[in-house]
């Protein structure tokens, strides 16, 4: 369940500081009121959190590309230079 952050309308929440994170799904009504204290909140834009994903494998080309020296085995087990 993705994390949505809350921070309070007004001032900074005495209980939550300067917002809270709340678990709930993407299509869940958004809060209203701080769970904690009450006081109004409102959802902050969604800021994902920066998470790499290898999409594909990466092909040597792109390994070069990306500028890693890529290396092949040979059959004798050494490694060769491409
Ligand atoms: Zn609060």
């Amino acid at each position: 369940m993705p994390l949505h952050r809350y921070t309070p309308q007004t001032t900074p929440c005495k209980l939550c500081g300067d917002g809270f994170d709340h678990p709930q799904s993407a299509d869940a009504p958004a809060l209203t009121a701080c769970p904690t204290c009450g006081q109004q909140v409102a959802r902050a834009p969604f800021q994902p959190t920066f998470t790499p994903k290898l999409l594909k494998p990466l092909s040597v080309s792109d390994a070069k590309t990306a500028g890693f020296k890529v290396f092949k085995r040979t059959s004798g087990g050494e490694f060769e230079r491409q």
